[in-house]
């Protein structure tokens, strides 16, 4: 590791990557993250109606992804724009589950909902806008289901890392990390996607990491090109966001994927993903949440 990394991220110790390079795999139901699969998560920003829903969990699950995203709390910029259905939201979740087999990342904002969220949730996603909520990676560190940690829109990745840490001090070592762009002078795409972020990280944590490429470009145009950049630099997965109809979309329409769009990207992937299923096959020794993996 280069040496200065070294003195700038081993503090975060439960989340730094210790001497013998053991890496984390983190169980979201029977998926592994960070281990030899690729995970896509794929769905809607936010969760609009059963319809929506269900016809668009169908679609993600025959075009390969594995989990469900969908936001059924929504942090808007803007008061008057849709906040997510709350309790509704996460019981179509549960509804598209069982229907499709697919488990459910959605994201949570306050302490309050951690709860309630984590009956529903296989993976509880903590957006860009809370990477700093300290008191929610706190509780989050109780809650008994896995973390997806985004990076703030302008955190360092020592910031990103930190957060990590309090989530694993408070009890919860089952953390992935994504990257889904940060805040630049540029204004051509949303944010600014990081890619050596994902490097980076992976050279100084244990953690997977994933790669947000819808809320980095803004535009679905780029999407499929920075899922491949993603994969190619060594991410763990994906997380997307598609939609039945995006033009009429409630929330991030610009952004998201249609259904034949979703798909001509999965199959897009897929010589990038055998590039690296050669690679991870000459990984060292894998360390599941706790354990050490022959
Ligand atoms: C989202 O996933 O819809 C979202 C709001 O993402 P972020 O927190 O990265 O902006
Ligand atoms: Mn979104």
């Amino acid at each position: 590791m280069n040496a200065r990394w070294n003195g700038q991220f081993s503090c975060f110790d439960l989340v730094a990557k210790s001497d013998d390079c053991s890496r984390a795999i983190v169980p979201v139901g029977d998926i592994e993250i960070g281990g030899d699969d690729f995970v896509v998560m794929a769905g809607p920003c936010a969760v609009e109606s059963e319809q929506q829903l269900m016809q668009t969990a169908e679609a993600v699950v025959a075009a390969g992804a594995r989990i469900l995203r969908g936001g059924a709390y929504k942090p808007r910029s803007s008061p008057y724009s849709f906040q997510g259905l709350g309790v509704e939201g996460l019981k179509l979740l549960r509804k598209a589950r069982e229907a499709t087999g697919l488990a459910i990342v959605t994201e949570v904002m306050c302490e309050e909902d951690v709860e309630l969220i984590a009956e529903y949730a296989d993976l509880m996603q903590v957006g860009a806008r809370s990477m700093e909520n300290f008191s929610l990676l706190e509780s989050l560190g109780r809650c008994g289901r896995p973390v997806l940690l985004k990076r703030g829109l302008t955190a360092t990745l020592e910031e990103l890392l930190r957060s990590a840490q309090i989530i694993a001090m408070s009890g919860n070592h089952q953390i992935i990390l994504c990257e889904r762009g940060i805040r630049t002078f540029e204004t051509a795409t949303r944010n600014t996607l990081d890619i050596a972020a994902v490097p980076v990280l992976k050279a100084v944590s244990r953690l997977p990491v994933i790669v947000d490429p819808s809320h980095a470009a803004g535009v679905r145009s780029l999407v499929p090109v920075l899922a491949r950049a993603a994969t190619v630099v060594g991410a763990d997965g994906l997380i997307v966001e598609v939609h039945p109809c995006p033009d009429q979309a409630m929330s991030d329409g610009e952004q998201s994927l249609t259904f034949r769009q979703f798909d001509e990207m999965m199959i897009d992937l897929r010589p990038y993903l055998a590039i690296r299923e050669g690679a991870v096959r000459v990984r060292p020794q894998l360390v599941v949440a706790g354990g050490v993996r022959p």
